[in-house]
């Protein structure tokens, strides 16, 4: 993550320097290499493609007819590189699992995952570095029903509790999105409160400057939302 604090070092850079070798630096016009090393990377796809990907493959998890994968196939390529499709903001909840939800293989998602699913500093830059460096197109920021931190911030908001140990910073961190579902009055609090925790993150992620921002502005990558129904293992778009 250090090479995130070199800002010589662009994905491009990187990309060149890892893929392409010393063919760039032996080019005429490295540029150009550089471009075809953007091109023939396996995730350079458009953002809706990529959420295409994600949506297709969970309508295969939810009918249960997901893909039957060698995961043997395809190791030695992966120590070498990794060519994520998307990045995905998820929660820890252990029945929430991206690579399984939207039936991915080895490699294909960038999991970033905390209760809550919330974006800290921490988490900002881990998205970072899969968008930069890593040139994923897309950030799913997946809230899911049940969510345990959500209805723990609200039941802490109502009663005034003070929690043990470290858990008060994931409170304060889902206290707006539970401000949001309150002024919304809406029949169902903790449905609202998820869905505003999922807004909530996506507009933060979309005006995350410099480096989401920017590449967002350029159309290069989008910042969605999306809501897991466990009870029907299907994901629809926030
Ligand atoms: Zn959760």
């Amino acid at each position: 993550m250090c090479d995130l604090h070199r800002p010589s070092l662009s994905r491009r850079s990187l990309l060149t320097a890892v893929a392409v070798g010393t063919l760039a630096g032996a080019s005429a016009r490295p540029q150009r290499a550089e471009a075809a090393a953007d091109e023939a990377r396996p995730n350079a796809i458009k953002p809706e493609e990529a959420l295409a990907r994600l949506l297709d493959g969970n309508g295969r998890y939810a009918a249960n007819a997901t893909v039957n994968r060698d995961f043997s196939a395809g190791r030695a390529a992966r120590a070498a590189a990794q060519y994520p499709i998307a990045c995905i903001v998820g929660c820890a909840d252990a029945r929430v699992a991206p690579d399984f939800i939207f039936d991915q293989g080895p490699g294909d998602l960038f999991v970033v995952r905390v209760a809550g699913n919330f974006v800290n500093t921490d988490g900002l830059a881990s998205l970072e570095y899969g968008v930069s460096i890593l040139g994923a197109p897309l950030i799913l920021v997946l809230g899911h029903s049940e969510c345990g931190a959500v209805k723990a911030t609200i039941d802490v908001m109502k009663t005034k509790a003070v929690l043990p140990g470290h858990l008060p910073a994931l409170i304060d961190a889902i206290r707006p999105a539970v401000d949001l579902a309150e002024k919304a009055r809406a029949q169902d609090p903790l449905a609202e409160a998820i869905a505003q925790n999922v807004r909530h993150t996506v507009r933060r992620l979309e005006q995350a400057g410099p480096i989401i921002a920017e590449a967002v502005a350029a159309k290069r990558v989008k910042v969605a939302g999306g809501f897991y129904d466990i009870a029907t293992g299907k994901v629809a778009l926030i």
